[in-house]
Parts: structure tokens; sequence; C-alpha cells
């Protein structure tokens, strides 16, 4: 098989045909993007920014068609591809765009007088060079160009795996970068399914940025470990939701709703298992079955819920949901499929040894639990293998934040849920089963380059103490130098008793007063006239 089709979860219409790239082209696309990155990473910060600023420019000059696309690739309602995909988009592109230069600048660090006297020392960012972007299916836009676009302000070039299920995506990608002034092979891209990410991991890029299940993120990262290749890991959720009963239980239960059923689940922070303080349980669950029951199917202008995109999804849904049923689980409706279009339902009655419990959804289900206090909840919330993201709702936001701050998660959000993963300046990722590493954000603009760590020595002595030869005088002198500098006691009596060792060190520069004076000078802007 050489040819990809691709078909609308909508409907089952093709809508694209793609060529799969063949294995040996693979390894000259990695050699023609390290050139490129090589002229690229060598323009100053400013000027990469001046650059890919203008994919803001272009997104929106498309943003209908995008939009379109986006529906007819993944199922998801338009307004969730304006929302999902291309709004953090701009957002994050824009945040670069401001504050790459001043993240990714050269760093000075403070070098003890003692250990490296008159030294200076800074830490440059370096880009990797090829960054690989391993893409999953149900944010094909902005879990793509996100990496990517972090990537090339970092200064790499990025070779982009879509996933099979969404290659017109990849390809639009491909053609919006096309419009911008970037060196040639700077941006490419390979086709195919799993087997051709491996083929790329094995053509050696310098990093792999992969976004995706934990089974295959386990995959990339043992392929990746025989280089080895760094890799970046964001993996699957089973995102908690804690609603206490001093919260606003109205817009809470809005919350809930949208974050366990937007894109009908399929997204890796939505809300998969509510924690309802018993309080208000019975009162909130009243709440939710009636909301649900409200929330529409389609593509029209007000459909809620769209179209699932795999049908590998909607059998683990399905089977988690009859799993839930047999082991007595209590449901708000019937199991019902229309098309590729799945009811949302709610579960409760519910219990740890469920698949719901346990393992990720990824689909349009939502377990219902109750808990006692905080500390209950804060239990509930922990026992997972998964630490995405969580929310907590609570009027009072000092005991929400002292709850927030015990849950084992990468993020966490009061009084709303989802959107604070698409905040461009917050470091984004997971713990324990939902991978690690973080983008977005400072940290995450980093984590495409790694740094390179400077000292310069200005000394003028022949040669430093710690220098060949060795002797069992040179051993007392440096003890009585590190009883000097950490011993106990006060300064004085430091000096005092190690005074005697510590003359082998008159000459060093640290008590070199004409060294000082010079490395004054050359730190000074005037120094060439003294
Ligand atoms: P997969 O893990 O199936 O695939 C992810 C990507 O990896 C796809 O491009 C896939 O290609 C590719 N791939 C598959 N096998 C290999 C392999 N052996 N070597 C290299 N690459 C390979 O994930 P899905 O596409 O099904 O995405 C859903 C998952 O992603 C969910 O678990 C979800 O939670 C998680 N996710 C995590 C997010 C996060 O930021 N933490 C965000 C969104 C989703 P192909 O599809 O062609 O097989």
């Amino acid at each position: 098989m050489t040819r990809l089709l691709a078909h609308s979860p909508i409907d089952g219409q093709v809508i694209g045909e793609f060529t799969i790239t063949p294995p040996e082209t693979i390894p000259p696309k990695i050699q023609s993007a390290r050139l490129a990155a090589n002229a690229w990473s060598a323009l100053p910060v400013a000027t990469r920014c001046q650059r890919l600023a203008r994919l803001t420019q272009v997104m929106q000059e498309n943003l209908d068609q995008l939009c379109e696309l986006i529906c007819q690739t993944t199922g998801k309602v338009r307004t969730e591809a304006l929302l999902g995909e291309i709004y953090p988009t701009l957002d994050l592109i824009r945040y670069y765009e401001k504050n790459a230069a001043y993240i990714l600048r050269y760093q000075t660090v403070a070098t003890s007088p003692l250990t490296f006297p008159g030294a200076t020392a800074g830490i440059r960012r370096q880009a990797y060079g090829v960054v690989s972007v391993i893409a999953p299916w149900n944010f094909p836009f902005q879990l793509a160009v996100v990496p990517m676009i972090s990537a090339l302000f970092a200064g790499n070039a990025v070779i982009l795996k879509p996933s099979e299920l969404s290659l017109p995506i990849g390809h639009v990608i491909i053609e919006l970068f096309k419009q911008l002034d970037l060196p040639d092979g700077l941006v490419q891209w390979v086709i195919g399914e799993g087997q051709t990410g491996e083929q790329l991991i094995d053509a050696a890029p310098d990093f792999v940025f992969f976004t995706g299940g934990l089974a295959t993120g386990r995959a990339v990262m043992q392929r990746a470990a025989r280089h080895p290749i760094p890799v970046l890991l964001e993996l699957g959720g089973k995102d908690a939701m804690l609603v206490f009963d001093d919260a606003n239980l109205q817009r809470a239960c809005d919350a809930a709703l949208y974050g366990a059923f937007s894109h009908s689940g399929q997204i890796c922070v939505a809300v998969e298992r509510l924690y309802v303080q018993h309080s208000c349980y019975a009162h909130f669950l009243t709440q939710l079955i009636e909301g649900t029951a409200k929330l529409t199917l389609g593509h029209g202008a007000a459909g809620d819920l769209g179209a699932m995109t795999t049908e590998r999804s909607i059998a683990i849904t399905e089977a988690h949901y009859q799993d839930a049923i047999a082991k007595g689980a209590t449901a708000s409706a019937p199991w019902q499929r229309h098309g590729n279009y799945v009811t949302p339902i709610l579960l409760w009655n519910v219990s740890p040894e469920m698949r719901i419990m346990r393992e990720e959804t990824f689909g349009p289900l939502l377990a219902v639990l109750p808990f006692t206090d905080a500390a209950d909840a804060i239990r509930q919330t922990n026992a997972s293998e998964f630490g995405l993201n969580a929310s907590i709702w609570s009027k009072d936001i000092a005991k929400a934040t002292r709850i927030a701050e015990q849950l084992q998660v990468g993020l966490w959000v009061i009084n709303d849920v989802l959107k604070n993963a698409g905040h461009p300046a917050l470091p984004f990722g997971g713990i324990k089963n939902s991978g690690f590493g973080r983008y977005h954000g400072a940290e995450g603009l980093r984590n495409f380059t790694y740094p390179v760590s400077g000292l310069t020595n200005r000394s003028s002595l022949p040669k430093e103490p710690n220098w060949f030869p060795y002797s069992d005088l040179r051993y007392q002198q440096f003890k009585a130098y590190l009883d000097f500098v950490y011993g106990s006691g006060s300064f004085y009596q430091r000096l005092r008793r190690n005074w005697q060792g510590l003359q082998a060190f008159r000459d060093y520069s640290c008590f070199d007063l004409t060294q000082h004076w010079h490395n004054l000078k050359q730190r000074l802007p005037w120094r060439g006239d003294i």
C-alpha cells in the first residue's frame, strides 16, 4: 500500500488522497532540514520572530476554510475548531513573538569569587537542530502547529508526522508555512501510519516531541533510546473536577458539561471524573442530568457535540460504558449512536475497579462520584495513574488553592475548565502516566533548546592552584581552604585556625586587586579610555 485515503467522520466522504513517504527519502529530509536549521538558528531571534509572526496573518486570511477543513477531518463542530484549534495557536504565536527574544537571551550567572576569582560565566540557549513533531488526531492543527512553531522560534527545523487520520490538516499546515519567508527545508512533513513515525525516529532527528497515547509514547521512547534522542511525551489524562458545596453550582454544572463533552470528550484534558461534595451531590446530579439531556448532536450552527473521529474511540467508549453497567453503575441514558455521533452519558454508582475510573475513555462519558471532605477529594483525585489537569470549584479561593496544591497534576484551574491548558505563558504537560516535559511558556520554549554553559577565566597567574603537581602539603592547604570557606565558627575563627594553609593562595586572584581592577575595566562601557 503506497497511498492513504482520508475520510470525513461526519459522512464517510473521501476528503483527500496521500502518497506514503518512502522510507529511503526520510534521512535526506533530515539532512536538508539540518542545513536549513543551521542558517535559521544563526539569525537573531528578533528576525525569526518577525518572520514567524506572519503565520497569524496567513491563518486569519484563511480562517473559515481552515475551520471547515478541521471539522471535515475531525468531526468536531465549527465553534470548537475556532476556539480549540485556531485561537490558542494564534495566542501562543503572539506570546512568543513578544517574548521569545527575552526568554532565549544569554544569561550571565554569578560565580564564586573564591572558587572562580575574576571569572565570568553564562548560559547560551542552543537550538537542538531538527525536531520531529509526532502529532495526534484529536486536535490535529493546534497540537501540531504549537510545538512546531515553538521549535521554530527556538531556532530549529521541524519535520511533522501527523496522524494518518489527519492528513488533510498536515497538508494545509505545510501549505501555510510555505507562505512565510523561511529557508528551504526548514518545515517538512512525512506521510504515513505508525511505521512512518518509527522510520522518522530511526532517521535520527535531534529531538522528538510526541503527543499521543501512553502505549505509543512508550514505543516512541524505546525507539528514541536506541540513538539516544531526547523525547518529550504529552500523553493522555483522566482529569478530575472537584465541586465543593460552596461553589456557584449552576456555573460548575455548565462547566462540567462543557469540560466532559466538548469535542465528544476527545480531549486529553477532558473532565472524566467528577467529584461532588456529598452535601450537594443529589442536587448537583439532578442539574447535570437535566443539562446533559439538553445537549444536541450535529453539525448545524447550534450543534454541541460533533461526530467522534475514529471507530476505535467509539468502540473504547462503548466498552467502558458496558463494563460500568455490568459492574453496577447507573446511566443517565442508554448507549446510543447515530453514525459517528454518540449521545453523551453520565454514569454514577461507579467504583474504582471499573474501566471508566482507571483508563482514559476519550469519549462522551462522565463518571460522577461523591466525596465527604477536602481530604477525601484529594485522595480520590490522586488515586489515578494519570496526572494532567484538574479543576477545583469553590467560592473560597484560599481553600481551593490549598487543595489544588495537593493534587498530583501538571496543571490545575480554580472555577474554570479546560481553558487553562491554552494559556500561552503557563507550561503545559503531565506527570505520572500523562507524560513528562513541558511546552508553552518560557520553560516550554527553552525545552526546544539545550543550555551551553561558558566560563571565562581572567586570571593572570601562570598556574591555577588545583593543577599538578599534587603533594601532601597541597592536600593540607586545600583542606585549610575548605575549612575556611565551609567550616563552623565566625569568619575570624576560621581565618585564624587556617591562616597558615591559606598563605598558599596568597597570589590567587581573589586576593589580587590588580586582577579585580582589570576585570572591572573589562565590564565597563568606557573600558578603552582608562
Ligand atoms: P496515538 O498514540 O495512537 O498516535 C499519536 C501519533 O503517533 C500519531 O501521529 C501516530 O500515527 C503516531 N504513531 C503511532 N505509532 C507510532 C510509533 N510506533 N512510532 C512513532 N509514532 C507512532 O494517539 P492518538 O492519535 O490516538 O491520540 C490520542 C491520544 O493522544 C490520547 O491518549 C490523548 O489523551 C493523547 N493526547 C494527549 C495530549 C496531551 O497534550 N497530553 C493532547 C491530545 C491528545 P498514526 O495515527 O498515523 O498511527
